[in-house]
């Protein structure tokens, strides 16, 4: 039931796209069906957690999963509600994703709480409980092609999340040429967005605002980092590098 509500709004949505951006519209199709979850009704609403909030211990504490969750990310889901509403566009907006890449059309409240919520929603589900590893299959010869190695990847990735000054991401994304790369954005914003200077398809985020470890690794964010690895969910980056692939 729920599914083919979603159908019917992504078919409507691209309907609504008209004719005149039809290779845009192909685009956002396949990015609502990565992120179907959070496809608009109405209101955005917050996605439930995939897990429970201590499945991430020990690297990831409970109560900061928690609050993480049920006050930064919901605030987020507030606030753009909010500021939607105020442009008029509460009942009419756009997907999530497009609302992103067509960011430069909306005001700093909706980019920083469009970029909260669609960061954060995917930041869950690239986490699990018994996860990190290393990746196989065509994302692992994709990281071996880039990077020349898994071990050098992490490096690198790890390197580019430290180096964040103050509160943003560090991403793994897949660029205009299909390739491979790595870089950070600030605040909340993401590689979707039309005014952010890395631009791609994201496949793997890491959160390295301060409330997302602080509680339990106070200034230590290098210690988060390197016990991030350790619950990342590989099966989830490989899945969205594939449908970023098409
Ligand atoms: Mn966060």
């Amino acid at each position: 039931m729920k599914t083919s509500r979603r159908n019917f709004l992504q078919k409507a949505a691209l309907v609504g796209a008209g004719g005149m951006v039809a290779s845009a519209s192909a685009q956002t199709s396949r990015l609502e069906n990565i992120f179907s979850e959070v496809v608009p009704e109405n209101d955005f609403s917050l996605p439930p957690l995939p897990y429970a909030y201590d499945a991430l211990e020990p690297h990831i504490d409970k109560m900061t999963m928690e609050i993480h969750h049920t006050k930064h990310h919901q605030a987020y889901v507030n606030n753009l509600n909010k500021a939607l509403g105020e442009m008029g566009k509460k009942d009419t907006h756009d997907s999530l994703e497009n609302i992103c890449k067509k960011i430069s059309g909306y005001n700093t409240a909706v980019r920083n709480n469009a970029g909260g919520h669609f960061n954060h929603s995917l930041f869950w589900t690239l986490m699990k409980p018994s996860g990190g590893g290393s990746p196989s299959g065509a994302l692992a010869d994709a990281i071996n092609k880039s990077f020349t190695s898994i071990e050098n990847f992490k490096t690198s990735f790890s390197d580019k999340a430290k180096s964040v000054f103050g509160s943003g991401w560090a991403w793994l994304l897949v660029d205009s040429n299909k390739k491979l790369s790595i870089g950070t954005t600030p605040n909340q914003d993401n590689p979707l967005m039309d005014i952010s200077d890395l631009k791609g398809t994201p496949v793997l985020g890491l959160d390295v605002w301060e409330h997302a470890y602080y509680l339990k690794y106070q200034n230590k964010r290098p210690d988060y980092i390197t016990a991030w690895w350790n619950v990342v969910n590989w099966d989830e980056v490989s899945r969205l590098y594939s449908l970023a692939l098409k």
